[in-house]
């Protein structure tokens, strides 16, 4: 495995055995290339293991045997659209334009994919086309197609699998001209080996706070990525040249019910904010104790973005006793007993005899609460709400009053490597650094999503990237 003849060299080395490195491995197998697939966890899979796996394609066979008339240029005006063009446009055409072949490669495989898709269901704003796709088993239905795949070109002696080895550096020629990788094994043994094309597929940054805080300048409030996303990629292209963008698109989820305990916290569970399935009765208060967004705000991106806008991305959701009674229980899948018997015995649920205590009880100015409290009251009795919600069907004014804290965040990493369209890791000065490619969430949401959550935009660039990259880098 080591040394520097010829022979001795791999036609790739892919870092990282997850959603992209996979099927970049996989791919340029086929093709006849010899790889070499390190990966620092002792399993394959990596963020398949804990992702949704939720992926977006137009213009797929399932589409057209369901009568769903799409396409690829669709899917980009969509793509462009959610984004408000914030997207990486190259990067999003690569994704849209290959996106269908990986799709119906999975389903030729024997994907296990759930009845109602391609759906138009989303946890973030809709597609106008139904083009999502996940399995019964989410992330972990996509592995079941591509740990076999790539097992079948290990068993042909093609690719070189070696679990529990980190890549802890690139080699690079005094051109510099990457041409191999440093390892460390389990037992903390070294060694090298030597590649004609590096490429790194090693994830994000979203398991390491200490890094979180510092690409993106927020704090890794959830505890929910890969274990291993530590963002090890981003020094090795950082310090063969190249250099890392997207900081300013960083958007935050509109919000998890988290555990309590120091950042980054296990998550308890998950308000229904979702004005389609569960229309709001409560309002949601900030730290200042303002509301900050009309609660039954139809688009989830104009809530995001609203609370991007508030301290620690916090707030609460406040209520009173005939609302908890009246309204479905907001929390998904919890009952209302359930709710009632986690009040006060936990940080994210309050209870209180009056709305000044309340406010006390959660650090929110008591006066401010108060004014929001009846400003909103008013409002229910004039029928006419200050931001302009429509359904607002009780006031707040029976004790006792509830609070359940809100936390933003997000599981991903907003900020990524600079590549060009062949996905060659780029310098500052727009020149690419021979023999480095990179794909998968390394890119940064910031550049596969933009300044939006874009539906299946992250899971499917990596599995477009991945077989592109394989393709790519072993002729036949
Ligand atoms: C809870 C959750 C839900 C999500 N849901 C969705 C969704 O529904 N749809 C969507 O589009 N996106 C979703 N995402 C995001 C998406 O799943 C990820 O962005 C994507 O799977 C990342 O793939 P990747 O190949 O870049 O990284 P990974 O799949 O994490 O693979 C990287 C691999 O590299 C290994 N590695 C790291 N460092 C090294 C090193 N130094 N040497 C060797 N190996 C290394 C890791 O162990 C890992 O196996 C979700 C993310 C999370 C956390």
């Amino acid at each position: 495995m080591s040394g520097n003849s010829k022979s001795d060299q791999w036609d790739v080395i892919v870092v990282g055995a997850g959603t992209t490195g996979l099927p970049a491995a996989t791919t340029a197998a086929e093709r006849g290339g010899r790889v070499l697939l390190v990966e620092a966890a002792e399993k394959i899979g990596g963020t398949l293991h804990v992702s949704s796996g939720q992926m977006s394609a137009a213009g797929t066979r399932l589409q057209a045997e369901k009568g769903i008339e799409d396409s690829p240029e669709k899917h980009l005006e969509e793509v462009m659209k959610i984004s408000r063009g914030t997207i990486d446009p190259v990067l999003a055409r690569l994704t849209v334009f290959n996106a269908a072949d990986a799709f119906d490669w999975l389903m030729d495989r024997g994907f296990d994919i759930q009845d109602q898709c391609p759906s138009i269901e989303s946890a973030h704003e809709r597609y106008e086309v139904a083009r999502y796709y996940w399995g019964n088993d989410f992330g972990k239905s996509i592995l079941a197609v591509l740990e076999p795949a790539m097992r079948e070109q290990e068993a042909l002696g093609r690719i070189k699998v070696l679990t529990g080895t980190r890549v802890t550096g690139l080699l690079q020629d005094l051109q510099g001209v990457v041409n191999g990788v440093e390892l460390v094994d389990a037992q903390g043994r070294e060694s090298s080996a030597a590649g004609k094309n590096v490429v790194l597929t090693s994830g994000g940054y979203a398991s390491n706070p200490v890094m979180f805080r510092r690409l993106c300048g927020r704090r890794l409030y959830l505890n929910g990525a890969y274990e291993f996303a530590q963002g090890d990629g981003y020094d090795l292209a950082v310090a063969a040249g190249g250099y890392l963008r997207g900081r300013e698109k960083y958007l935050s989820n509109f919000g998890w019910i988290l555990e309590d305990g120091p950042f980054p916290k296990g998550m308890l569970g998950r308000a229904n904010t979702y004005p389609e399935t569960r229309l709001p009765w409560e309002i949601y208060v900030n730290a200042h104790g303002k509301r900050f967004v009309r609660e039954d705000e139809p688009s989830v991106d104009v809530r995001e973005h609203a609370l991007l806008d508030q301290p620690e991305l916090r707030y609460w959701i406040v209520f009173d006793d005939a609302i908890f009674r009246q309204a479905p229980p907001i929390v998904f899948d919890w009952s209302r007993e359930q709710m009632a018997e986690t009040f006060n015995t936990c940080e994210a649920f309050r209870r209180a005899d009056s709305l000044e205590s309340l406010a006390v009880d959660i650090g929110v100015p008591c006066e401010a609460v108060l004014e929001t409290v009846a400003d909103f009251n008013a409002g229910v009795a004039k029928g006419r709400d200050a931001l302009g919600r429509s359904h607002s069907p009780a006031p707040i004014d029976k004790p006792p009053f509830y609070a359940i804290r809100q936390q933003g965040g997000s599981l991903s990493s907003t900020v990524g490597v600079a590549v060009n369209e062949k996905l060659q890791v780029m310098r500052p000065d727009g020149g690419a650094i021979p023999g480095l490619y990179a794909a998968g969430e390394i890119l940064g949401s910031g550049q596969l999503q933009g300044n939006a959550f874009v539906g299946g935009m992250m899971v499917m660039p990596c599995l477009v990237f991945g077989r592109l990259l394989g393709q790519q880098l072993v002729e036949f």
